[in-house]
């Protein structure tokens, strides 16, 4: 892949808006659509298929055909998993392209689009591609003159909803694991970055996933997310995105059929440095770095930092150091760290948390501006507050930008309690030498993963989830698969 031409690749980029289902590009019933524009430059993209409650209705009765005759369902696991380590392999040869659309779509730095989005969505078909034919069934241990059988079936038609942050990234999570299972898919893309999904499921197509069985409908939320959360033929609906929403998904589940609902949803991460951190450079690396990642548009991203105040003074000192590196540049640039923030809406949400911040007397430290405003794109500089206390908003609600908020601590219990005082249990982690400390911490913090010493490692094999209403699932892992599939019991008279 060549090199800085990304800006020659963009304009030369043939972008197809369309929706993809039953294996074919169609635009809405309706004809609608709706404007893309990319938040790098406010420049049209294109025009993207307005899908409603017509066009998941489509796609949810093509799903249900591909699974009801088995043309996916039916192969064994050892065929999917040729299938689906094609369909990796695809991803990655598209790199260029799946990339461009990403950074063209959100706004993020073309440098992790090519080095982290495109290769983790492959990494994630490829490895539910190669786990779905090692996992056993059970016979139950009854009695001599029955078999119980313990198999595990596809659920049948998934809908999946997820947000924009990481498109390609989330859809995987979804997908990989529900299509390794059997399961034929309904998609819906968040309508801020539908494209790299599209893309997705023309390469899927070409891998050999048969038409009907992964099918992607663009639209907004109230239209074709509602509609796919409130299918009487879905059987499980598995949700990224906010929390509002997510409890929005819970019910449409329950007034509808029932169906089995997944939610992975905001996070307000608590990152508490303890004075005997035994490597203060690397915390402080682990802290700013993992904010500021993806323009702070990330789920898990550390946003409350907890500094025990004996060594604040010290930590803040070298965070301010890095600050310079995250200056917001051109996404398409191959140095640029930090991209531009998804639209002009989530701008003004963060810039208003900013200014909720210094109007409650949080310091502001660094940032807090718009940048790049030339551009006719969207760009916030890299936002640190300190004298943040646990009352002020910007403590307590999701911003999701790049704003930290630093807290100091005299007491680790004082520290933990406040952690844990949000509704949100996506993540945490505790800096110490002490392990006794690190222990009793991570399991005093209620959330889903805990980091020791690090933060944000990350790995296809482990569960990604959170508990309170950061959400009921778990992406990622074998774990995963227990979401697509149910448990089903046949006994069997043999005396
Ligand atoms: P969002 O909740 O606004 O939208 C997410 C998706 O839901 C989009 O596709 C949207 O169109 C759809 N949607 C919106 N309203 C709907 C409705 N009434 N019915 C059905 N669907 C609807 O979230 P967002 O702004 O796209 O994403 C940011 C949020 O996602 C943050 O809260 C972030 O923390 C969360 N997130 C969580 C994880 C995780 O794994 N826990 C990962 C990434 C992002």
């Amino acid at each position: 892949m060549q090199a800085n031409n990304w800006h020659e690749r963009a304009a030369a980029l043939d972008i197809d808006g369309r929706a993809f289902i039953n294996g074919q590009r169609v635009w809405a019933v309706s004809e609608q659509t709706f404007d893309n524009h990319s938040p790098i430059d406010g420049r049209l993209l294109t025009k993207v298929a307005r899908g409603d409650a017509a066009d998941i209705d489509a796609a949810v009765v093509a799903a249900r055909a591909a699974f009801d005759d088995r043309r996916w369902a039916g192969k064994s696991p050892a065929q999917r998993k040729r299938t689906l380590i094609k369909f990796a392999d695809l991803v990655l040869k598209n790199t260029a392209e799946l990339a461009l659309l990403e950074t063209l779509d959100m706004g993020k730095p073309i440098k992790y689009s090519q080095s982290v989005d495109v290769p983790s969505c492959a990494n994630c078909i490829r490895w539910y591609g190669e786990a779905i034919d090692k996992i056993y069934d059970e016979i139950a241990p009854t009695n001599d003159s029955s078999l119980a059988l313990i198999t595990r079936e596809p659920v049948g038609v998934v809908g999946a909803i997820v947000p924009w942050n990481y498109p390609l990234i989330m859809t995987a999570w979804k997908i990989a694991p529900a299509l390794a299972a059997g399961n034929s898919v309904v998609l819906k893309p968040s309508e801020k970055s539908p494209l790299s999904a599209l893309k997705l499921a023309e390469i899927a197509l070409e891998a050999g996933i048969p038409a009907g069985v992964f099918n992607v409908v663009p639209g907004y939320g109230h239209e074709a997310g509602a509609a796919l959360a409130l299918h009487m033929d879905v059987d499980c609906i598995a949700f990224t995105g906010s929390t509002p929403v997510g409890k929005k998904i819970m019910q449409m589940a329950g007034e509808s059929n029932l169906k089995r609902a997944w939610t992975e949803l905001g996070g307000k991460s608590a990152n508490i440095v303890c004075a005997d951190c035994p490597d203060l450079d690397a915390a402080v690396k682990a802290a700013i770095g993992s904010i500021y990642f993806n323009q702070g548009e990330s789920c898990n991203a550390p946003s409350r930092l907890f500094v025990e105040e004996s060594i604040k003074e010290a930590f803040l000192e070298k965070a301010m150091a890095m600050m310079p590196r995250f200056q917001p540049g051109d996404p398409l640039d191959e140095d640029t760290v930090m991209g531009a923030i998804v639209d002009a809406a989530q701008m003004k949400t963060v810039m208003g948390y900013i200014e909720a911040g210094k109007a409650e007397g949080a310091k502001l430290l660094s940032g807090g501006e718009a940048a790049r405003l030339d551009t006719g794109g969207f760009y916030i500089t890299p936002t640190l507050f300190d004298q943040v206390d646990s009352t002020m908003r910007i403590a307590r609600e999701e911003i999701f930008g790049p704003v930290l908020s630093v807290l100091g601590f005299t007491d680790i219990k004082e520290a933990i309690r406040q952690a844990n005082s949000t509704p949100y249990g996506l993540q945490a982690a505790v800096w110490t030498r002490d392990m006794t400390k690190a222990i009793q911490t991570a399991r005093a913090l209620r959330a889903g993963t805990v980091h020791v010493n690090q933060y944000d490692n990350d790995d296809i094999t482990v569960p990604f989830g959170g508990v309170k209403q950061s959400g009921n699932g778990r992406d990622k892992s074998l774990h995963a698969i227990d979401k697509y599939t149910e448990l089903k019991t046949t006994w069997i008279q043999i005396g």
